[in-house]
């Protein structure tokens, strides 16, 4: 049978008793007002995308993540590396995010972000007291999940895992199907049959993850808070969510559900969307939506440091909600 390494059995005792040798790092971060250390991890293949415009917009995607989080007070990471050969693709995030849980115990939560993610409204604090029974938090529809089982009921693209023993355990259970070779191959199977709506095709992390949650009646789900997570009203543009994620795009690889210049000019959107929210804390914007040249928006005699009184002041509005 496979596994993910070594069994770890005790690790709520052994963070801890980490923490309590570690003043230094306090459960609720300073740096981040006094809200719980989230880590954002993302990944991408270790070899150059089939297309050099994947590239390029994996960087722009990279970038915006790493705006939003210097915002927010959130250490990133990037992982280019396959940790187990057993598990490439959408399956690499799993070993990557138990050996990341493991080496940061001064984490509350790990927040895995797939690479074609955008966030487009980079002042929203995820709302974390709210998380407070949850350890495994996953935009999804609750009534696709359980009346339907749909494989599209949850998306794994996104997701916060709390740091303690019941995440090191689910990870054990969602991972079985995940080694490539027959055993992909034959849970593939068991997974369109038992899943509503799923194509035939070689076991996905999503569906594997779906598989337990949906079954296994509540040995999961207590600790699951699966939201369509509309985000509140009046931040940024309606029409733009939280995070936008380019599902079916793949434009780092070479098949796609969409066509590429369609996924591209959407992804174009999305980046220079937030971007602009970023570059008016410096009196800048983006002349439209579609092109990367930029205008200046106020006077650059502008006091810089009113700016940045309320950039604090809207932070500080954002800390209460
Ligand atoms: N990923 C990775 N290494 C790889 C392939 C994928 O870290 O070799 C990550 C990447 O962040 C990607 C996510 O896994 O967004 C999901 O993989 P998938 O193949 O579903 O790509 P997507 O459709 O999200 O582009
Ligand atoms: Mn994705």
């Amino acid at each position: 049978e496979y596994s993910l390494g070594p069994k770890v059995t005790d690790w709520d005792a052994q963070r801890r008793e980490w923490t309590s040798r570690h003043p230094e790092f306090p459960a609720l971060d300073p740096r981040r007002g006094g809200r719980p250390r989230v880590l954002l991890v993302t990944g991408s293949p270790p070899g150059p995308c089939d297309n050099p415009v994947g590239d390029h917009y994996l960087l722009k995607a990279t970038k915006n993540k790493i705006d939003y989080c210097r915002l927010h007070g959130i250490d990133v990471v990037h992982n280019m590396a396959h940790l187990d050969p057993e598990l490439t693709g959408y399956w690499s995030k799993l070993p990557l995010v138990r050996r990341l849980m493991l080496a940061h115990p001064e984490v509350e939560w790990i927040w895995w972000v797939d690479s074609d993610a955008i966030f487009t409204d980079m002042a929203f604090e995820l709302p974390l007291s709210r998380y407070d029974g949850a350890n495994l938090v996953i935009h999804g529809y609750p009534d696709l999940l359980f009346e339907k089982r749909s494989w599209i009921a949850l998306n794994a693209g996104i997701f916060l895992l709390r740091n303690c023993q019941w995440s090191l355990d689910l990870l054990d259970a969602w991972v079985p199907m995940g080694p490539r070779g027959p055993s992909r191959v034959e849970a593939g199977k068991l997974l369109t049959a038992s899943l509503t709506g799923r194509p035939p095709f070689d076991a996905d992390d999503q569906s594997a993850l779906i598989h337990p949650a949906a079954g296994a009646e509540g040995r999961w789900m207590d600790k699951v808070r699966a939201d369509d997570g509309e985000p509140p009203p009046g931040l940024g543009d309606d029409r733009w969510p939280f995070i936008t994620h380019f599902v079916g795009c793949k434009t780092c690889g070479r098949y796609e559900d969409y066509p590429l210049d369609r996924c591209i000019r959407g992804m174009e959107r999305a980046f220079n969307f937030a971007d602009n929210q970023v570059l008016r804390l410096y009196g800048f914007q983006h002349r439209s939506l579609t092109t990367a040249k930029v205008r200046r928006v106020n006077d650059p005699a502008t006091n810089p440091l009113q700016a940045k009184e309320a950039a604090l002041k809207m932070d500080a509005k954002f800390s209460s909600t």
